[in-house]
């Protein structure tokens, strides 16, 4: 066996699943936004992270659906994928999930583009002139849409920041705009964090203060998570009641 089959081997024994019988959505990896049947705009994310944690969750019994724009890591077994490409895919992707098995925690760890072209060109665009100029549209924001489409605390939703300024300020903010329990922010050009490595720094923020974890392997950061969701199910946080979610709930949001 692969070292990390026997350390996830290990855990199972040693520790009780304790999120067995929860249904989660995680979100993972880039969104690429085509102008053109061969061009795309995308990120260096490669849903490590997303993945990580979706590995984790399973090995604490809950049954997990992974949403993941194109990724170059593998789906770790027993984990449902849904591949997508675009943000506006994935806002589909998602909500149809949401509709199908409503999930009792949302975690999304995806870098979704902000942005996509207003027009794709259905051939590959010529070089033609020297320079060429793009007109870009918002795409929908998946994390703040599930956030104002949830009417009780379920699902418990985590939202995750990339930031090259101050996480922490940036995330209070992310927390109240986007209605989340906790976002996950780090500092992508401080030494070791960000997109494509092995390790983060990361800041547990919620409304109730911040907690730094140190520089540690993304697969420590998404067992701590996991003990974070156990937590707080068990503290009489637990979501409950019925939640609609659906993207027409929420004014703006794409159909
Ligand atoms: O606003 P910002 O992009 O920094 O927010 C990051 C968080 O919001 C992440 O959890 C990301 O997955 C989510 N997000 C989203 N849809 C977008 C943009 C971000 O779900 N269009």
């Amino acid at each position: 066996a692969e070292p990390e089959a026997l350390v996830a081997a290990v855990i199972d024994a040693l520790a009780p699943p304790r999120l067995r019988g929860l249904r989660v959505l995680v979100t993972a990896g880039p969104t690429h936004e085509h102008l053109d049947p061969v061009r795309f705009l995308g990120n260096p994310s490669t849903g490590k992270a997303g993945v990580a944690i979706a590995a984790a969750l399973q090995r604490a019994g809950a049954q997990v659906t992974l949403v993941h724009g194109p990724i170059s890591v593998p789906i770790p077994s027993g984990v449902e994928g849904v591949p997508v490409v675009s943000a506006r895919d994935m806002h589909a992707a998602v909500f149809a999930a949401f509709e199908a098995a409503p999930p009792d925690v949302a975690i999304l760890t995806a870098a979704v583009s902000d942005f996509r072209p207003a027009n794709v060109a259905p051939m590959k665009i010529k070089k033609g002139d020297a320079s060429l100029t793009l007109d870009l549209v918002r795409n929908p924001d998946i994390l703040a849409d599930l956030g104002h489409a949830r009417t009780g605390p379920r699902p418990l939703l985590i939202g995750f920041a990339a930031e090259t300024g101050d996480p922490i300020a940036y995330a209070r903010r992310k927390l109240l705009d986007k209605r989340c329990d906790l976002i996950v922010a780090n500092d992508v050009t401080a030494p070791g964090a960000g997109f494509g490595t092995e390790t983060n720094r990361v800041h547990l923020v919620t409304g109730d203060g911040v907690e730094t974890l140190p520089l540690q392997l993304k697969t420590t950061i998404a067992e701590r998570l996991v003990t974070w969701i156990a937590d707080r199910l068990a503290s009489g946080l637990t979501p409950s009641g019925p939640t609609r979610c659906a993207s027409g709930d929420r004014p703006g949001a794409p159909a």
